[in-house]
């Protein structure tokens, strides 16, 4: 599995785990558990959860499948911004690690701005950092514009990402933040880099993928992977379809490959809003 490397010299698995929707359904749950170690065992050692998905059911989804190889994987959470105060941080991911059966987050991340002040936040992760109760921290759903302040009021060079909505289909973040996040070493975290499981349909992903022995899904996860510090984490609960995912990760698109996308999926040709789901 290709790495990149963060900000503060750690290296992550390139495409990750998703679990939004997981712990929804009681009925679910081995399957689920049985797709999150599928991917762990291909290499898809990093694992993005938060509070918020399933009213913490997802954390207790992920507890199950790292039972026994905490160490070897990186975790992902986030604090819901009504949650974001300073003390309230310091509780949400307490809860958080307690579900997650661990006593560490690797990466903790602000879920979107709410009304609490960015500095609030910020000292609630200073807590937790030196608790050791997180390793890192980063946000999620900034604009560029939001994102700069809170790099302003933050620990600015101790962000680690910024994890946004990102895929062929929702590429707005191309004209601006996407740019500026890595030429920064800031890592972009594609969320949605399935568009939600609808794949699009145009005849352009076919062709590609037929020249790649491949799913049009794992040129959308490809077209993601072309840059260094773009991390992906799509969600299955399908241990078939984890391993179809994972296996994108060696997928290279060529510069033909990627300028028949180009031709279908539009660049962004001005700022446009952050697309949020
Ligand atoms: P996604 O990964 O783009 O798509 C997930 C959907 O695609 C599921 O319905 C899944 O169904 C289906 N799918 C998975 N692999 C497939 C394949 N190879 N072919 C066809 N369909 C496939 O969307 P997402 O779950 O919304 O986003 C990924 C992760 O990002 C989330 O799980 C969550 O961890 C994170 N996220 C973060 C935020 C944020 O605000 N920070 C927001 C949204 C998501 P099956 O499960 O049935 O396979």
């Amino acid at each position: 599995m290709r790495q990149v490397a963060l900000r503060n010299g750690t290296r992550v698995p390139a495409l990750g785990l998703g679990t939004w929707k997981m712990g929804e359904d009681v009925r679910q749950r081995a399957q689920e558990v049985r797709a999150l170690q599928t991917g762990i065992d291909l290499g898809a050692t990093l694992i993005d959860t938060a509070e918020m998905y399933a009213s913490g059911r997802a954390e207790e989804v992920v507890a199950a499948a790292i039972k026994g190889r905490r160490d070897s994987l990186y975790l992902v959470s986030k604090v819901l911004p009504q949650n974001a105060s300073r003390a309230g941080t310091v509780k949400a991911c307490e809860a958080s690690l307690k579900r997650l059966k661990t006593d560490r987050i690797d990466l903790y991340l602000l879920h979107w701005r709410g009304a609490v002040p960015f500095a609030e936040t910020m000292a609630g992760f200073d807590d937790l950092m030196q608790a050791g109760k997180i390793a890192g921290f980063g946000v999620s759903n900034l604009d560029l514009k939001e994102l700069q302040e809170w790099l302003a009021v933050s620990r600015a060079d101790k962000t680690l990402t910024n994890q946004v909505q990102y895929s062929i289909e929702q590429r707005g973040v191309d004209f601006d933040l996407v740019p500026w996040c890595l030429e920064r070493k800031i890592a972009i975290m594609a969320y949605c880099p399935l568009a939600q499981g609808v794949i699009p349909s145009k005849p352009v992903l076919k062709r590609i993928a037929g020249r790649h022995r491949a799913t049009p899904a794992q040129i959308m996860l490809a077209w993601l992977l072309r840059h260094e510090h773009v991390i992906v984490i799509p969600k299955s609960s399908r241990p078939e379809r984890v391993r179809e995912n994972v296996q994108a990760a060696d997928i290279m698109l060529s510069a033909e490959d990627l300028m028949d996308l180009d031709r279908e999926f539009t660049p962004p040709r001005k700022s446009e809003p952050l697309a949020i789901s």
